[in-house]
């Protein structure tokens, strides 16, 4: 079932948070573009997630988890279903571990900000390298999310889940498996919570860290615009970034979506810029790199919904 007005009607009554219906998604993804979802759903603890999902089950709406909306593209058509946002339960707390390490707790919603801020106040080292990733816990276990060598699943303990048929269940990090930026779980399951292992560290070192990368990141990134990071995945031996200014692609635009001349593997909305843009340029820079090359650039940004 999809359509806003059945999408209310088989919610009605329920206690699951807000939910926004015809939501554009260009006012909550990074990319400041994208098409309407027929329902968003705003759960703010727990229960109200649960019972969003076992509605959304009963009356066979599809759904999907989001976090933070800083690694998807919904198409100008929009979402027909209904998006289950995490952002309200967004908990992380700090505790020690038996065997001399420490554990951060941390629900999906949790921006990856927080949990690096919460790690280096408390004297923690191992998430440094997340420091700059606009992302949620959810979505970042969700895609491995990584940078400067390192990768979520490097610090993960377990991940606390909704699974596909609709039970909670805990998965330990080695029941997942995980690649780069990627995971094996299923797109409608959906990620509660997470822990991570980190180890004591020395304050000053963690800060300089975190400085460091937060300073990289203004220098190489174009962090003014809106975007949804590296657009593709890079290629082994070969950042796709490279292979894209090497085939002069810096700055090629369509409407209002350009190839940032800053990182070529960035794609920013320069205003006005549509969905339909973005894959346009997408496709064109895929069948250029498989022209010229030979080789197969495959997304990192998650592409969902409808055409026009
Ligand atoms: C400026 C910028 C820099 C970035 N730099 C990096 C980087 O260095 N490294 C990197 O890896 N990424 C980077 N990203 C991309 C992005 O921030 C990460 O991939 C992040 O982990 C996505 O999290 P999110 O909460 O925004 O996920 P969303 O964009 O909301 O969702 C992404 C995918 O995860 C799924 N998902 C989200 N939450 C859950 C959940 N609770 N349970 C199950 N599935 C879920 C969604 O269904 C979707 O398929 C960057 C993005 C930007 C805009």
């Amino acid at each position: 079932m999809t359509g806003p007005a059945n999408i209310a009607a088989a919610l009605k009554g329920a206690n699951i948070g807000r939910v926004r219906f015809n939501e554009p998604m260009s006012r909550h993804a990074s990319l400041k573009l994208g098409g309407r979802v027929d329902a968003l759903v705003l759960p703010e603890h727990e229960a109200q997630l649960e019972e969003a999902v076992r509605r959304l089950r009963e009356h066979r709406i599809p759904f999907l988890p989001v976090g933070n909306l800083t690694n998807i593209l919904v198409r100008d058509g929009g979402y027909r279903g209904a998006l289950i946002s995490l952002r309200g339960l967004d908990r992380a707390v700090c505790a020690p571990a038996n065997d001399g390490r420490f554990w951060i707790d941390a629900q999906a919603g949790a921006p990856l900000g927080r949990i690096v801020a919460l790690a280096a106040e408390s004297e923690l080292t191992g998430l440094e390298f997340c420091a700059g990733i606009p992302g949620s816990v959810g979505g970042a276990v969700w895609m491995n999310a990584g940078a400067f060598g390192a990768e979520i699943k490097d610090v993960l303990v377990f991940a606390d889940l909704i699974d596909d048929g609709g039970e909670r269940k805990t998965l330990r990090r080695e029941e997942i498996a995980f690649s780069y930026r990627k995971s094996n779980l299923p797109a409608n399951v959906i990620i509660c919570g997470a822990r991570f292992a980190l180890s004591k560290g020395r304050s000053e070192q963690i800060r300089d860290r975190v400085a460091e990368i937060m300073k990289w990141r203004q220098e190489k990134h174009p962090l003014q615009y809106p975007s949804a990071g590296s657009v593709f995945k890079n290629l082994p031996g070969m950042p796709a970034g490279r292979l894209l200014e090497e085939l002069g692609l810096k700055g090629r635009r369509l409407g209002d979506v350009q190839i940032s001349k800053k990182h070529a593997n960035f794609m920013i909305n320069k205003g006005q810029g549509t969905a339909s843009d973005m894959v346009k340029l997408i496709r064109l820079v895929q069948e250029m790199v498989q022209r010229e090359k030979g080789l197969f650039l495959e997304t990192e940004i998650v592409v969902i919904g409808e055409e026009w």
